[in-house]
């Protein structure tokens, strides 16, 4: 298992090894971030072009003619990319963006009442979903302070159902969870915390931008309420690609909070008329024309996913996740990381996160020797082995760099500051 003849047998060994060559890899360098954005495919390149070339040939007849009709688009991406979250084609569109999509959703579904009132989030979560959070309740009158309580962690990288469903009080109108922390890439049960959620009358959804493309989602089957994500992460949709949003069917018909003329029933929707009819599916979400430049990648990107299998995919990111565990636990033991991930398989997402108190300037010397991970303040390495173009082998030359600017000392050429993004 540490030599590299065994990760090069794994490699001849996986069955979506296929994938790689679709994607532009720079060569000799070592892409482990694409948990934050995720490569270009050639696909995704086509699908783009495609619809550069709809424009050129075809104008504003773009809109219902071509290969991908603009004027569906959101819809017809939503429908090929429920499987991937375990919805009805009804229940997903392809729209704004995570956070966006957040505020219209928390628009639409934050119903205070009574004393039902207070809003459920986790210390752990993500900034811009707490900033949204704030926001909306400041819309409503209330003051986020007293408003937006936040499930505790008590180790500061993994949160305990138990603890969450806690603080599910009666004054809880509203519940906001990541599926994926994005830090330490531990998986929440959204089976039991939808459950318990709904058995207090609380609406709850969740942010699935760790987990979409990484993991399989049952969110009809588990009657979580509402859910946003991104697309330019694991699903390789490209820098600020368009995001996607579920909404239960059961809620269908519910108004949109931020209307816009996109809510419309599309039929109706160039009667231009000052009353609007909103659609009764996930499209009513919608607001205004949705950035279709910044949608087209996501079709070839998408048809890669629903040729792998999610299944496939989340079955190798756990072997990739894993086989990196054991060789960072047997070859940088005398380096004081600590790996932050959940050990079982049910709780990692497709992500390692290593704590180091020289975390910052060993991503530098990472770079230095063509290895890209994200990190993360104040001292966190981030790692995506991605199943559809990393390699066994290339976590084994990984933590062999790893070990290597360890030995060497070669981190103490860097200082131990961030940049600008990471
Ligand atoms: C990446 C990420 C976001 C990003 O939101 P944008 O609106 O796409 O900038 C939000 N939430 C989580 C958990 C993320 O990982």
């Amino acid at each position: 298992m540490f030599t590299r003849e065994y990760a090069k047998e794994m490699d001849k060994q996986d069955n979506l090894s296929k994938y790689r060559k679709e994607f532009y890899i720079k060569e000799g360098q070592i892409y482990l971030d694409g948990n934050s954005l995720g490569l270009l495919s050639k696909r995704a390149e086509a699908s783009l072009l495609n619809v550069l070339q709809s424009w050129r040939d075809n104008g504003i007849d773009g809109w219902t003619e071509g290969d991908n009709p603009w004027f569906y688009l959101s819809e017809n991406l939503g429908e090929k990319m429920a499987s991937l979250v375990g919805a009805g084609k009804e229940e997903v569109v392809v729209t704004g963006s995570t956070t966006s999509n957040l505020h219209q959703l928390v628009a639409s579904f934050y119903m205070p009442n009574g004393n039902k009132t207070k809003i459920l989030a986790d210390e752990l979560a993500f900034p811009t979903d707490i900033y949204a959070l704030q926001s909306q309740l400041e819309i409503k009158g209330y003051n986020h302070r007293t408003h937006l309580l936040k499930a505790i962690s008590t180790d500061g990288h993994f949160l305990k159902e138990e603890d969450i469903i806690k603080e599910m009080t009666e004054e809880i109108a509203l519940i906001v969870l990541p599926s994926i922390l994005y830090r330490s890439g531990q998986i929440l049960d959204m089976k039991r915390l939808t459950k318990e959620a709904h058995k207090r009358n609380i609406i709850i959804g969740f942010d699935l931008c760790h987990s979409i493309g990484a993991i399989s989602h049952e969110l009809s089957a588990w009657g979580v309420d509402f859910a946003f994500w991104c697309n330019y992460k694991h699903l390789n949709g490209g820098p600020g690609s368009v995001a996607g949003l579920y909404v239960n069917k059961q809620h269908f018909g519910t108004k949109p909070g931020l209307a816009g003329w996109f809510s419309s029933k599309k039929d109706k929707q160039f009667d231009m008329e000052h009353q609007l009819t909103p659609e009764k599916n996930a499209g009513a979400f919608q607001m205004g024309t949705p950035h279709i430049l910044s949608l087209a990648p996501i079709i070839g990107s998408l048809s890669m996913f629903n040729e792998a299998g999610i299944d496939n995919i989340r079955k190798k990111s756990l072997m990739l996740t894993s086989y990196m565990q054991e060789l960072i636990k047997e070859e940088l033991a005398p380096y004081n990381f600590v790996i932050r991930s959940p050990k079982e398989d049910e709780k990692r997402g497709g992500h390692l996160f290593l704590e180091h108190p020289e975390a910052a300037r060993i991503c530098k010397a990472l770079k230095a020797n063509n290895v890209i991970p994200d990190f993360r303040s104040p001292n966190g390495i981030r790692i995506a082995p991605v199943a559809l173009y990393n390699t066994f082998e290339e976590v084994w030359l990984t933590v062999q760099k790893l070990k290597g600017i360890m030995e060497e000392e070669q981190y103490k050429q860097f200082e131990n500051i961030r940049g600008v993004i990471a």
